[in-house]
């Protein structure tokens, strides 16, 4: 019968003995009867996403995650711009966006008195515009964040941030990185784009009305994080497969985007923190099995924690994982037509002690009927060590998952 893996993964998950747990990780202390259970399913193992003793950050470990390796990494604004759904081409520029507030030439606000509403009508009436040759499209994110993308030939990321990082101070001109032709003319384009910025920002009704109620208008774009979109083949392309991510993190949605998946969202319901709505996630993974190979389930809660240093708050995320895991248990049965291998895995280690991702392996299973079941019934970082998957690179377990669905072309005669 015909395999499909779903691929759950836990945002941070892999943690370092904590003192708060009488000296257990906050997976060894949590209750997580259903991981468990499918640790004692099939193989596990422990997992350098990159390389041993490398940290990595959440888009570069679900690009891994997602078949990807670090030379394939295009910077952090690409990923965003393609978390907020815009569609990148080989040799745009994207970069991510502030709205600010300026006054007399001097930043006096980096986001705008903390803008939520109208960002989506500023953007709006900054999307499209041309400067020379070159399309810039804008796309409003969370609160005061946005994405600019430059779209255009000849093109260069080596420019420098116009954000100054500080109040008080003025834009910074922005200027070339290197020597390259293709360095001064993105330099210049983008100082102009951002000249641009102003003048319609200030003009624009919203930012009266504003002003008038007493709030800082969003009158300027600060931007930083160029990078380059590379010619980068889609992984669902490459492995000939059909590919879903259920997430609500824009981040890992923008690596799985990049990656060709589906996109499974439902920003009603789906938090990206420790309230989301698991039942409703489970319902989107389990309708995208039913025309997806691969399927990837997401929850960003425990890596939340480790960054707030909390080793109970950890264990609790982990309970909500663990409550989600069940769940997807209980629709297994319910599964027809094809076999579910289900893997579990994180994009990196957030030690509660360390409050940033660390170089910690992650604990792995990959679990099935037709899997190898080795001696391992418990899902943590201790006991994940003497599994049978030992331990592997991240694009390892990925090419390994791909197997199972026999995309990976035989090597030899
Ligand atoms: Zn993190």
């Amino acid at each position: 019968m015909k395999n499909k893996v779903l691929l759950m993964i836990a945002d941070g998950l892999g943690d370092r003995p904590c003192e708060e747990l009488g000296w257990k990780t906050p997976l060894e202390a949590a209750r997580k009867e259903n991981l468990d259970r499918i640790a004692s399913w099939g193989s596990s193992g422990i997992m350098d996403l990159w390389q041993c003793g490398t940290p990595v950050g959440t888009d570069l470990g679900h690009m891994i995650l997602f078949g990807y390796g670090l030379p394939d990494y295009p910077g952090r604004g690409p990923i965003e711009a393609f978390g907020e759904g815009l569609e990148l081409q080989p040799g745009d520029i994207a970069l991510r966006a502030n709205f600010a507030t300026c006054r007399d030439g001097l930043v006096a606000d980096r986001r705008a008195g903390r803008i939520r509403q109208g960002t989506r009508e500023l953007a709006a009436a900054l999307d499209g515009m041309q400067v020379e040759d070159v399309q810039v499209l804008f796309k409003e994110a969370t609160e005061h964040r946005a994405v600019m993308v430059l779209r255009g030939p000849g093109l260069s990321s080596a420019v420098t941030d116009a954000d100054p990082k500080k109040e008080g101070l003025p834009i910074r001109p922005v200027r070339p990185r290197d020597g390259s032709p293709e360095a001064e003319r993105t330099a210049r384009i983008l100082d102009r784009v951002l000249v641009r910025c102003q003048e319609i920002l200030s003009q624009h009704p919203l930012n009266r009305k504003r002003e008038a109620a007493g709030l800082l208008p969003a009158n300027a774009i600060l931007t930083r994080g160029a990078g380059q979109m590379p010619k980068l083949e889609k992984t669902v392309e490459k492995y000939h497969l059909k590919a879903a991510c259920v997430a609500a993190e824009s981040t890992v949605l923008g690596a799985a985007r990049l990656a060709g998946f589906d996109i499974y969202t439902d920003p009603e319901r789906m938090t990206g923190n420790l309230d989301t709505d698991i039942d409703r996630k489970v319902e989107l993974a389990v309708k995208a099995l039913a025309d997806h190979d691969f399927v990837v389930l997401h929850m960003k809660a425990p890596d939340l924690m480790g960054h707030d240093g909390d080793p109970r708050g950890k264990v609790r995320a982990i309970e909500r994982y663990d409550a989600m895991a069940g769940k997807v248990l209980e629709e297994i049965p319910k599964l027809t037509g094809f076999n579910l291998i289900l893997a579990l895995a994180a994009d990196h280690s957030t030690p509660c002690e360390r409050r940033e991702h660390s170089g910690d392996p992650v604990p792995i299973v990959v679990a099935g009927k037709n899997i190898r079941k080795d001696q391992v019934t418990e899902y943590d970082e201790i006991h994940g060590a003497q599994g049978g998957l030992n331990r592997m690179t991240g694009h390892m377990f990925f090419q390994f998952l791909m197997d199972y669905l026999e995309v990976v072309p035989k090597e030899g005669n």
